[in-house]
């Protein structure tokens, strides 16, 4: 049986963009998106879901960047899935590299996360990747099974989850794994969720690359069997970069 997995392009707007940039930045999406055969989620950051959400359409989807396990209480700074579905959110990123090496966050607080997500019926977005030191001493793929091992839950199905796999090396940097390094390590990450979850469900489960993808080179990526769409940062943030690549996605 073979599955057919619909493209995913999902822009991580990190800590960028005052209310009316992230409304311009959104409107410019939705307007280039009605045509395009993909799954487009936009994921600014807190202070922008509620402004954000009141302009979507043409189906985009609204993500958060991080949401905490707990569903409220004396947890100063943190968002709680309630208040996330509250802001029309459908999608939470989960595990960020930059959220794992700046706020600790561990491959455990990354389950726990996940499953309050479900809990609230969002779509994780569960992120895993190596770092450079990793790479260099051959660690890559037994760095990625540690973290599905870890921060996937057992729950985990096609449906509330959306895998990103993004080398830490390649955020941010302009160095982008090549697309047949990227396609190594997300054939790995799908034979290795067989070993914890269903055929049917890994199968069907979408892994996004990460790591400097841009107009110029996702059509490439893209075109890997393995590569479900792309997680992108820096050129989420221009309408027309963010519009070429989900073009290239929905042409796949
Ligand atoms: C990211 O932060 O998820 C990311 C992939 O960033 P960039 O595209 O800028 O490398």
């Amino acid at each position: 049986m073979t599955f057919k997995r619909k493209p995913v392009v999902a822009g991580n707007w990190k800590m960028n963009g005052l209310k009316e940039e992230g409304i311009e930045l959104a409107r410019g999406v939705v307007e280039g998106s009605s045509d395009l055969n993909c799954e487009i989620i936009v994921c600014p950051s807190f202070p922008l879901l509620h402004p954000v959400s009141e302009v979507l359409e043409n189906d985009v989807k609204l993500g958060a960047q991080d949401c905490h396990f707990e569903p409220g209480g004396a947890y100063t700074g943190d968002v709680a899935v309630s208040m996330l579905v509250d802001a029309n959110c459908s999608h939470v990123i989960l595990g960020h590299s930059e959220r794992r090496a700046d706020h600790g966050e561990t491959d455990d607080i990354v389950k726990a996360k996940a499953e309050a997500a479900y809990a609230a019926g969002l779509v994780a977005i569960i992120c895993v990747g190596e770092t450079q030191e990793q790479r260099d001493q051959g660690l890559t793929m037994a760095t990625i099974s540690t973290q599905l091992d870890a921060s996937v839950p057992n729950e985990a199905t096609a449906e509330n989850t959306i895998i990103a796999y993004e080398p830490v090396w390649a955020i941010g940097t302009g160095l982008t794994a090549t697309p047949e390094d990227a396609q190594d390590v997300h054939d790995h990450i799908r034979t290795y969720l067989k070993t914890s979850h269903s055929y049917e469900v890994t199968e069907a489960m979408r892994i996004l690359y990460g790591g400097s993808m841009k107009p110029e080179n996702a059509s490439d990526l893209l075109a890997q069997p393995d590569i479900d769409g792309g997680l992108i940062g820096g050129a989420a943030l221009n309408a027309d970069s963010f519009l070429a690549i989900a073009k290239a996605a929905s042409d796949l």
